[in-house]
């Protein structure tokens, strides 16, 4: 993953992106890995995007899948905490930019991340779920240019759903965990099938101590939405015309959509470790 420090020095003419005869192979590997369900058991690379609206829970599926898979599973706002926590060496000016509200620019994400891949291969790890990331045309442009993506899938959910989803969460203000109070029970309609989700309650000690976010109104998760989803479009696109994008279309809470995308992502060959992830 040296590939990814070689961004940062524009002047270098390696990169590791396969040559389009090879992509154009490894994608029709992928189409019928995820078709015929044989492909799974002879797939080694997991280098994997998940994208999804905030709120959809791609943190939850994809940091199940890492361990299902033993790859990491790397989020940029957590490699931009860690720096900051750990006191790296941007982190002074990683702190300048979040204390005025800025955004992190995406020579610093690539730095993070080509920093976390580093030290994780240094490990001995190999493959990686990312998570929120890229998240603009132009980032998912230079990760193209430096790596290969094998899959990137697509978390989705009914928006009204979502919303409701996003409006049930709480916080406990004194051990900080998150719950979600919303029991959703939403009626099939217009050719979309019904949904049940049952609430995430807290245990009684935090039960009294629940906050709202105070951004978790409909008005901010629906533009949070709207925003999202401008943005993420051509991403989206990106990777449908490279072959590479599987949408997945979220049945239910996690006990329903679980097992159904392990199914679409032909991991079944995992069943034995999957009890150790559930
Ligand atoms: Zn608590």
């Amino acid at each position: 993953m040296a590939a990814l420090t070689r961004l940062m020095k524009p002047t270098s003419t390696i990169i590791t992106r396969r040559s389009l005869s090879t992509t154009t192979a490894a994608v029709s590997d992928i189409q019928s890995s995820l078709s015929d369900g044989k492909g799974g058991s002879s797939r080694t690379n997991f280098q994997w995007v998940f994208l999804g609206v905030p709120g959809v829970g791609k943190g939850t599926y994809a940091s199940r899948l890492s361990t299902l898979l033993g790859v990491p599973h790397i989020a940029t706002g957590d490699l931009v905490r860690h720096e900051l926590a750990s006191k790296g060496p941007l982190s002074n000016q990683l702190a300048e930019i979040v204390n005025q509200g800025k955004l992190v620019s995406d020579e610093i994400i690539f730095n993070l991340l080509s920093k976390r891949l580093e030290a994780g291969e240094a490990k001995g790890e190999s493959g990686f779920i990312l998570d929120g990331f890229p998240r603009t045309i132009r980032q998912a442009e230079i990760l193209n240019e430096v790596t290969e993506i094998d899959l990137v899938v697509n978390l989705k959910l009914r928006e009204d759903v979502l919303v409701e989803k996003c409006l049930g969460r709480r916080i406990c203000s004194e051990c900080g965990k998150g719950f979600n109070v919303a029991s959703i029970n939403a009626k099939a309609e217009n050719g979309r099938p019904g949904m049940s989700m049952a609430p995430l309650l807290p245990p009684s000690h935090c039960s009294s101590k629940l906050v709202t976010r105070a951004d978790d109104t409909e008005e901010v998760v629906k533009e949070r939405l709207r925003i999202y989803q401008e943005k993420s479009q051509p991403v989206e696109g990106f990777y449908r015309d490279l072959g590479k994008l599987m949408e997945f279309d979220l049945p239910g809470g996690i006990p329903e959509s679980w097992p159904k995308l392990l199914e679409a992502l032909n991991l079944d060959e995992y069943e034995v470790k999957r009890s150790a992830v559930a």
